[in-house]
């Protein structure tokens, strides 16, 4: 790392880039998606969740997902088979150590990340990137819950991750200046374009859409248009490619409810209160297309 100009300095970013190990921690939707991209992009990935069938599940979408982009055309067969053998699985936490960036992808819940980034903080190299996913949780609180706050970052990816542009990157108070470019290196790696957002309540992607699909639930809970209406105003007087009810499902009811929450309560203004049908869904175990119904239903 001697000052050897511009050049040189680039081409040390990339061989680092090359060698990033990535571990994520959750294998839901968006932590299969983020194994995904990471080892289309030729890193090794460890998925770990504490659920056995989540990690099969979670599997089983990778998979699926490479094979939609073959017939695609936008991979090969060959290269799905190296993907493929470059993620592993794990049950245990212990599997992040030799890991240069750990990111986590649980449940939208404070408590649950505030324990498993103290856990990550013992058991990851001391080098490690330690980054959340979270769509609203603030990264400086969970900075806090470790001993290493300046490698604490939010590398928040949009759902599908493999066809979404977007990693909204939150640096926490104490995030570095270098945990901030290396982060940004492993999203631009991964092929994603990175946007900064500060760190408050739902940062931007997600203080700008809630509010709309609340909305479009409180039309639905007051008759003032069937789900399939409200999504076609939007698709076809906004030019959203999908409405937000829609979009709820994909999202997961559970997560958007998860969401209002740490607006409401971050930001102090009734107008994030979860609409009470929202609530009514996700208490019927409505969350969505993960569990075959939400606004609408899947088979
Ligand atoms: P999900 O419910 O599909 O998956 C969450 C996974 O976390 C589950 O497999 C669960 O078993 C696992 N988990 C729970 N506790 C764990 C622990 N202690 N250790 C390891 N794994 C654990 O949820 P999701 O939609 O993938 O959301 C995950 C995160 O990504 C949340 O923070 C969410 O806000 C965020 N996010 C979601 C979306 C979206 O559209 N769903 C988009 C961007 C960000």
């Amino acid at each position: 790392r001697t000052a050897r100009g511009p050049s040189s300095e680039w081409f040390i970013t990339e061989i680092e880039r090359m060698t990033d190990v990535i571990a994520v921690v959750g294998a839901g939707q968006m932590g299969n998606g983020i194994a995904h991209v990471c080892a289309a992009s030729g890193l090794a990935v460890t998925m770990i969740d504490v659920s056995g069938s989540a990690l099969a599940k979670g599997r089983a979408n990778i998979e699926k997902n490479f094979e939609r982009q073959i017939k695609k055309g936008a991979i090969d067969a060959a290269a799905r088979d190296a993907a493929l053998a470059r993620v592993s699985t794990s049950g245990d936490l212990g599997a992040v150590r030799g890991a240069t960036f750990a990111i986590e992808a649980a449940t939208e819940n404070a408590d649950l990340k505030f324990k498993i980034f103290a856990e990550l903080d013992r058991l990851a190299d001391p080098n490690a990137i330690l980054a959340s996913n979270t769509s609203s949780i603030s990264i400086t609180e969970i900075a806090a819950r470790t001993g290493r706050p300046s490698q604490v970052i939010g590398m928040h990816f949009m759902n599908p991750v493999p066809v979404m542009q977007l990693v909204e990157i939150i640096r926490g108070l104490a995030t570095s200046a270098e945990t901030l470019e290396r982060t940004n290196a492993l999203a631009t790696a991964l092929g994603k374009t990175p946007v900064e957002a500060q760190d408050y309540p739902g940062f931007i992607a997600n203080r700008i859409l809630m509010p709309m699909i609340n909305e479009s639930v409180y039309c639905v809970m007051e008759g003032v248009g069937t789900p399939e209406a409200v999504d076609a105003v939007m698709k076809l007087g906004m030019n959203h490619p999908m409405g937000p009810l829609a979009l709820a499902d994909l999202i997961g009811l559970d997560t958007c409810v998860a969401i209002l929450d740490v607006l409401h309560k971050g930001l102090g203004d009734p107008k994030y209160r979860a609409c009470p049908l929202l609530r009514k869904y996700v208490a019927a175990g409505w969350l969505g297309r993960k569990t075959g119904r939400g606004f609408y239903e899947y088979k």
